[in-house]
């Protein structure tokens, strides 16, 4: 039960404007803007792409800390960005940071007007 079935062509005909790009440790496909970007920009180090205006090499990585761990050990990332070297230390931290992060989850505020005081 715990893997989901692929998506047939006519179902992905359904979402056209999700583009879904693949984890570069576990390969789980996901909506690419639930996915970390780090990119590759020529000339220059790798780094976390926030803003997805990075150009040149991309790589995708669950916003998990497991995975992205996996990545560090097993050099997914030098591999899926054809880097040679060591990943810059600001980058790990940095992917540590966002997979520390609980996914923001849109939520509907239900309060009206009484918080809950501490
Ligand atoms: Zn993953």
């Amino acid at each position: 039960m715990s893997r989901v079935a692929p998506r047939t062509a006519s179902q992905r005909a359904a979402f056209p404007h999700v583009p879904q790009r693949k984890c570069c440790v576990c390969g789980t496909k996901a909506a690419a803007l639930e996915l970390v970007r780090v990119a590759f920009p020529k000339g220059a180090e790798p780094c976390v792409d926030t803003d997805r205006k990075n150009a040149g090499r991309g790589a995708y990585l669950c916003r998990s800390a497991p995975c992205i761990e996996r990545a560090f050990e097993r050099k997914s990332l030098e591999r899926a960005l054809k880097f040679k070297g060591n990943l810059p230390n600001e980058l790990k931290n940095q992917l540590r940071e966002i997979a520390g992060q609980t996914r923001t989850v849109p939520q509907t505020k239900t309060n009206s007007g009484a918080a809950s005081r501490e």
